[in-house]
C-alpha cells in the first residue's frame, strides 16, 4: 500500500510528464513519455485546479464585468483541455484496456466536475447580470457572441433550475456520462472479436487490393499469412460490394448490422432505453417537451419540424429513385441466373454490377490511381490554393503510433500556423469512423496559440511495400476530414470557446462536406490520381467514368442516411417509454416511413455512437444533411467566377467560414459568404435526385 501512495504522490508532481511543461517542438504532447497511470493523478489535479480558478471568479467582491467574468471563465480550465484532449485521443485512437478502464472512472468523474460549475448560482448570476447589460458593455462582436454562448450554455445546462431540480440534474448527466461510455465500450468490444477468415477458396471477385488489405487486417490482430474480414466500415463494404460468396456476404453483413445487439456481454439495447429517458426527463426539468426540442433550440434548424420538413422532403425522391434501382438490381439477379428476392447484403455486390454495366466503372478500376499519399498530397496543394498554406512533413515530432504523420502547416507569409497529424489506417486499438479532433485549439487571448489538429481514419493498410490505395469513398473522407481539420487549422478567434469547430452541430460539416467538392475536380484528380506504379495520370475516359458513375445508387446512399436521421429524430421526440423495446420501436418507424427492405440503417440504434456514445449528435444526426444544403450551394460560389480556386471567393470563404469560428452567427456567416440564403435544390441537383418524383 505504502508503495501505491509513493507512487501516487510522484505522479502528482513533475514526474508526471503530463503535469510538466512540454519541452518537445511546439510544445506537443510528449506521446513516448505518457503512459495510463499518468491519467488520473494529471485529471485529479486539473479538476482542482479548474474548481479553484471557478472560485476565484465566483467569490470575486468586485461587481462582475467582462473581464473578470467571461474572459476569466475561458482563462480557467487549460490544465483539463490539456489532460483531456491527450486522453480522448487515445481512448478514441489507439486504446488498451487500462485506458478503457480509466475512461469509465473518468467519465463520470467530469460529469461531476462540471455539474457543481455548469449549475453554479452565483456565477450564472454574475453572467446574468451583464448578459442582462449587454448593449451597454461596448463590446466587440466577437465578445458579444462570446456572452451570449455562454449565458445560453449556463442557462442549457440547468444553471436557472432551483435546487431540487438542479440535483436530479447532476444525478442524471453522471448517469447519461457512465452510460455514453459503455455503449462506445460495447461497440468497440463487439468490432474487435469478430472477423472472418478468408481461405483460399472464399475470394472470389475480391480484388488483390482488397486481399492485401485483407492480410493486413490479419497481421495487425497477429495471425500473420492468413487473410480476414473485419468489422471495420472499410473492410466490409468493398467486401459485400465485391465479394461473389453470397453465404459470406450474407454473414459479413449480418455481424456488421448486429454490432452491439448480440446479447452477449456488448448488448447496447439496455443502455439506450436508459439514455432515452433520462434525456427526456433533463429535457423536461429544462421546460422542453422532448430532448429533441430542447436540443434543437440550440442549433440553425431550431425546431423538429423544420428538421422533419428537410429530411421528408429529399425522403421521397430518395426512396422513389431507391425502389426504381431496386427494381433494376433484381432484374440483374435474374438475369446472372439467381433464383433469389434481392437481400440487404445483395444490394451493392448487384449495384456495382449495374454500375460496371451502365456506367462502366467500377471502384477496383480508379483505386490505383487513389493512393492515399497521392490524396494527402491533393488535399493539402488544393488547401494551399486556397488559403495560402504549406505543409512540412516533420519526424521530430513524438505521436501515439508509430503510423501516425505529423506536418508543420505555415501560412502563406511562411510563418507557423498549426501542426496537423494524420492517422490514418484502421486497427484494433481504434474504434471505427473517422474524424477530426485537436489537442490543442487555436487563441489569442494571452498571445498566439497554434493549434495542433488531428485527424484519424479507418483505410485499409496497403501489404508489405505498397502503398494504400483508397476507394472513392475513402478519398471523399479524406478530404472531408481535412475540411475539418481546415477549420480547425486556420481558425483565427481571441477566445478559446469559440476557436474552429466551436460552432452548431448542424454548421459544422459545411467546412468539411464543401471541401469533398475539390476532391472531385478533374482539375484536382489529373493532377494527382496518378497510378501508383506506372505514375501516369487518370485516363481521361476513366476519369469521365468515374465522374459520371458519381452520380450512381445516390437513392441507396440518401435512403440510408436519411432513415438514420429520421429513428434519431423520432428517437428523441416521441415519448421515451414507446421506445422500450428498442428493436420494435426500430421496425415499427421503418414501416412509418416505408424503408425498402433491401436496404437498413446506416447505423442501427444498437451501433449508432453517433447518438448514444455521448449527446452531441443526438437528435442531430440530420446535421450532415442542414449543412450539405448550404455545401451544395456554397461550391457554386467557386463555379459561377469559373475557376475553383478563384482568389475572391476563396478570401471570403477564409474570412467567413473557415477562419471565424464561433464568433459569428452562423447564418449571417453564410450570407456574408455566399451573398444570399442557400437555395436548397442545390442538394437534391448534386446528388441526382432533382427529376425523380413518387410513383403512382
Ligand atoms: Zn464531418
Amino acid at each position: 500500500m505504502s508503495e501505491t501512495l509513493e507512487q501516487a504522490a510522484d505522479l502528482h508532481g513533475p514526474d508526471n510528464p503530463l503535469l510538466r511543461a512540454w519541452q518537445t517542438p511546439f510544445e506537443t504532447p510528449p506521446f513516448d513519455e505518457i503512459a495510463p497511470e499518468h491519467f488520473l493523478p494529471a485529471f485529479e489535479q486539473a479538476f482542482a485546479d479548474h474548481a479553484a480558478e471557478i472560485a476565484a471568479i465566483v467569490n470575486d467582491p468586485s461587481a462582475p464585468d467582462f473581464h473578470n467574468t467571461i474572459t476569466a471563465l475561458e482563462r480557467s480550465g487549460r490544465l483539463l483541455a490539456k489532460v483531456s484532449s491527450v486522453f480522448y485521443d487515445l481512448v478514441s485512437a489507439h486504446s488498451n484496456p487500462a485506458l478503457l478502464e480509466i475512461d469509465k472512472e473518468i467519465s463520470l468523474r467530469m460529469a461531476r466536475h462540471w455539474n457543481p460549475i455548469g449549475m453554479n448560482a452565483v456565477l450564472f448570476g454574475r453572467i446574468v447580470m451583464l448578459h442582462d447589460n449587454r448593449t451597454t458593455l461596448n463590446l466587440t462582436g466577437e465578445q458579444m457572441r462570446l456572452l451570449e454562448r455562454t449565458y445560453t450554455r449556463f442557462h442549457r445546462a440547468g444553471a436557472g433550475l432551483d435546487d431540487a431540480a438542479k440535483a436530479r440534474m447532476a444525478t442524471i448527466n453522471e448517469h447519461l456520462a457512465h452510460l455514453g461510455t459503455t455503449f462506445s465500450h460495447h461497440l468497440l468490444g463487439d468490432e474487435q472479436e469478430w472477423f472472418l477468415e478468408l481461405g483460399e477458396g472464399d475470394r472470389e471477385g475480391l480484388s488483390d487490393s482488397f486481399i492485401a488489405a485483407a492480410k493486413a487486417a490479419a497481421e495487425e490482430r497477429g495471425m500473420a499469412g492468413k487473410a480476414i474480414v473485419t468489422l471495420s466500415r472499410s473492410s466490409v463494404e468493398p467486401f459485400l460490394k465485391s465479394s461473389a460468396r453470397r453465404d459470406l456476404r450474407e454473414k459479413a453483413y449480418k455481424a456488421f448490422a448486429a454490432r452491439g445487439d448480440n446479447g452477449n456481454a456488448n448488448d447496447n439495447n439496455a443502455s439506450i432505453v436508459e439514455i432515452l429517458t433520462l434525456r427526456q426527463e433533463a429535457a423536461q426539468l429544462l421546460g422542453y417537451p422532448t430532448f429533441a426540442a430542447y436540443r434543437l433550440d440550440d442549433s440553425m434548424a431550431k425546431t423538429p419540424e423544420a428538421v422533419r420538413n428537410l429530411l421528408e422532403r429529399v425522403w421521397k425522391p430518395a426512396r422513389t429513385r431507391a425502389l426504381a434501382d431496386r427494381d433494376a438490381l433484381q432484374a440483374l439477379v435474374a438475369e446472372d441466373g439467381g433464383n433469389f428476392a434481392l437481400a440487404p447484403w445483395d444490394w451493392r455486390f448487384y449495384a456495382e454490377k449495374l454500375r460496371q454495366a451502365k456506367a462502366n466503372f467500377d471502384d477496383a478500376s480508379i483505386k490505383p490511381y487513389l493512393s492515399l499519399d497521392h490524396m494527402i498530397e491533393a488535399a493539402f496543394d488544393c488547401a494551399t490554393r486556397l488559403f495560402g498554406v504549406t505543409f512540412t512533413e516533420r519526424k521530430d515530432i513524438p505521436a501515439w503510433h508509430p503510423d501516425v504523420r505529423v506536418w508543420e502547416v505555415k501560412d502563406s507569409a511562411g510563418q507557423h500556423k498549426a501542426l496537423f497529424y494524420g492517422d490514418y489506417f484502421a486497427r484494433p486499438s481504434k474504434r471505427s469512423g473517422a474524424w477530426m479532433t485537436s489537442l490543442r485549439d487555436q487563441q489569442k487571448l494571452d498571445g498566439e496559440i497554434a493549434p495542433l489538429i488531428i485527424n484519424v481514419c479507418n483505410f485499409a493498410k496497403g501489404a508489405e511495400g505498397q502503398p494504400s490505395l483508397l476507394s472513392p469513398d475513402d478519398a471523399r473522407t479524406l478530404f472531408h476530414e481535412f475540411g475539418h481539420a481546415l477549420h480547425g487549422m486556420m481558425s483565427n478567434v481571441t477566445y478559446p470557446s469559440l476557436s474552429g469547430t466551436s460552432v452548431f452541430t448542424d454548421f459544422v460539416e459545411l467546412p468539411s462536406q464543401l471541401y469533398e467538392h475539390w476532391q472531385e475536380q478533374p482539375q484536382v484528380l489529373r493532377q494527382f490520381a496518378r497510378h501508383y506504379q506506372t505514375g501516369e495520370p487518370l485516363p481521361d475516359d476513366l476519369l469521365k467514368r468515374f465522374l459520371d458513375a458519381r452520380k450512381f445508387n445516390q437513392g441507396f446512399a440518401t435512403v440510408e442516411f436519411v432513415s438514420s436521421a429520421l429513428i434519431d429524430l423520432e428517437f428523441h421526440s416521441q415519448p421515451a417509454s414507446v421506445s422500450r423495446d428498442v428493436r420494435a420501436f426500430e421496425r415499427t418507424e421503418l414501416e412509418k416511413i416505408g424503408m425498402p427492405a433491401e436496404i437498413s440503417l446506416r447505423h442501427r440504434p444498437q451501433q449508432f455512437g453517433h447518438i448514444f456514445s455521448g449527446d452531441h449528435y443526438a437528435a442531430g444526426y440530420y446535421s450532415y444533411m442542414w449543412s450539405e444544403v448550404m455545401d451544395a450551394d456554397a461550391f457554386g460560389a467557386f463555379e459561377e467566377a469559373g475557376d475553383i480556386f478563384d482568389p475572391k471567393v476563396a478570401r471570403r470563404l477564409l474570412d467567413d467560414i473557415y477562419s471565424s469560428g464561433g464568433s459569428r452567427d452562423p447564418e449571417e456567416a453564410y450570407v456574408a459568404f455566399r451573398g444570399r440564403d442557400p437555395e436548397p435544390d442545390a442538394l437534391l441537383r448534386r446528388r441526382g435526385l432533382l427529376e425523380a418524383t413518387e410513383p403512382a
